[in-house]
Formats: structure tokens, sequence, C-alpha cells
């Protein structure tokens, strides 16, 4: 009798290894190179990561996280102080702006992590 045995993988320190953008199986090696694209095997372990597809899930969890911080913050600084409209058409974009792009491959790797947690497959198999 053949049985395949499939090793048990922590969502959570899979979550938190992709948040810091090392590889979810052995934390040690980089899992995004390029700003946002996956490596193909960890330079470290070898496990893959190049099959893995994580489609719009990272800029939707980006929006999401930077709309509720950005948003409370605008109206509760309109309320409190009525700063001049320059003031806030530069400070919030700038900080939206700075916010996407360091939550955005953050966001990618708490994905990805997830996907290989979860033994997702590659897409259209
Ligand atoms: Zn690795």
């Amino acid at each position: 009798m053949t049985s395949f045995s499939v090793e048990p993988r922590s969502k959570m320190t899979a979550v938190l290894r992709g948040f810091a953008g090392l590889c979810p199986n052995c934390g040690r090696g980089r899992l995004l190179h390029r700003y946002l694209k996956p490596v193909e095997r960890c330079g470290h372990c070898g496990e893959p990561y190049g099959h893995l597809r994580a489609d719009d899930a990272p800029p939707w969890m980006t929006i999401f996280i930077v709309g509720h911080i950005v948003v409370p913050l605008l109206l509760s600084v309109e309320q409190s102080y009525q700063p001049p409209m320059w003031l806030h058409f530069t400070v919030w974009p700038l900080l939206a702006l700075v916010l996407t792009l360091l939550l955005l491959p953050r966001c990618k790797g708490i994905i990805l992590g997830l996907l290989w947690a979860t033994g997702a497959k590659e897409a259209g198999t």
C-alpha cells in the first residue's frame, strides 16, 4: 500500500515569513525579487514559488488597509484643524502612495505564503 504524506505547513508562520519577504518554507531565502516578482525557487532551500499566482489579492488587501488608515486620518484632521485644501491635496495622496508602495510587496508575501501553506496548485491545473 502506497501512502502519500504531506508535511503540515503552519499558515501563521508562512504568513509572517511572507510579510517579511522571506521564503515561507525555510525563512531564509528571499520570496520576491524586482519588487513584486516571486522567485522561481528559494535560493536557500529550493522550494518552488514560480507557479503560485496571487492575482488581485495583494492589491485588494493593500487598498483595503491603506484606505482604512488614510480616510479616518483625513477626516479626523479636517474636523480638528480644518487645514487649507492645498495641504489636503498634498499630504493625503503622498501618504497613500508611500503606504501603498510599502505594503504592496508585504501583502503579496502574505498571499504567496498562504497559497504555499494551503498547497495551492498552479492556475488552470
Ligand atoms: Zn526557502
